[in-house]
């Protein structure tokens, strides 16, 4: 078996309906690996299967609200009985809402910690029975720019994926001994549903953000392809509790 073969392997990715969750979807049924795409719209999720069986991959998908414990023990019991075991968990479903601190109210606080840090809480551990069973496995936590840097309308928003990168951290050293990997992946500023809405509310946010990325560009979904086979596959087994950027540079640009 190769260094990035995922053959045999089965991942769930939440949000893998869409965006970057499909991105790394792809990628990862590329590689081989079945891969169970979760989401609440079953429209999205039904399209993204035809898109991952297209590429030669079994492919299936499972409907869930990452912030309904319930609703996550079932998808992860869907996900086992149609592919057999579980190996690889993408932590990928997030939301923003954009305002100032002083305009958030508690519901809409609650709401995008709950979908961006307590969803990823909720899924690892509902999973971990299952990555025990199989020997190990391979856990990919979706953080952000907004793990690192902060902004004026990203007050929940930067809090859940601060938070995203600590509880990476935390999990990969106590799972270390399952032969579980835990890893955050920080993408920049990628063209997707979620920042198609960004450029609409947020004034200037396309030329600043071109400005600043050294690569030049909006990074695109599939982009997140190959660092999600990375982190999935054994060429990873001995990298735990990191956080990586795909950001074309926009975390180390200098001036
Ligand atoms: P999208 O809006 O395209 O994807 C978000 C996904 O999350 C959707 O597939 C959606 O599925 C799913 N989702 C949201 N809420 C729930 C929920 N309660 N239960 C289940 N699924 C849910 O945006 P992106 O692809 O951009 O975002 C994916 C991740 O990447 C997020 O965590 C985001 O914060 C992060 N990110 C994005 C960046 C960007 O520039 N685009 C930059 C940095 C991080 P459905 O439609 O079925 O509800």
């Amino acid at each position: 078996m190769g260094l990035f073969d995922l053959t045999g392997r089965v991942a769930i990715v939440t949000g893998g309906n869409g965006g970057i969750g499909l991105g790394m979807a792809k990628g990862l049924a590329g590689a081989g690996a079945a891969v169970v795409v979760a989401g609440r719209n079953a429209e999205k999720s039904a399209a993204a299967v035809k898109a991952l069986q297209a590429l030669g991959a079994k492919a299936a998908s499972a409907e869930v609200d990452v912030c309904d414990e319930a609703s996550v023990a079932a998808m992860v019991e869907r996900a086992e009985k149609a592919m057999g075991r579980i190996d690889i968990l993408v932590n990928n479903a997030g939301i923003n809402i954009r305002k100032r601190p002083e305009e958030y109210v508690l519901a809409e606080w609650t709401k995008v910690i709950e979908t961006n840090l307590t969803s990823a809480f909720l899924c690892s551990h509902a999973v971990y029975p299952a990555m025990k069973r199989a020997g190990g496995g391979k856990i990919i936590n979706i953080g952000s720019m907004m793990s690192i840097f902060g902004a004026a309308f990203t007050s929940a928003y930067a809090a859940s994926k601060g938070g995203i990168v600590q509880f990476s951290k935390a999990l990969a050293t106590a799972w270390a001994v399952d032969n579980i990997q835990v890893n955050a992946v920080l993408p920049g500023w990628i063209d997707t549903d979620l920042t198609r809405a960004a450029r609409t509310q947020v004034q200037g946010l396309n030329e600043r953000v071109l400005a600043r990325t050294p690569a030049g560009r909006w990074g695109t979904p599939d982009d997140h392809a190959g660092i999600a086979v990375f982190l999935a596959s054994a060429a990873s087994d001995f990298v735990t509790g990191t956080a990586i950027p795909v950001d074309g540079g926009y975390s180390v640009q200098g001036v």
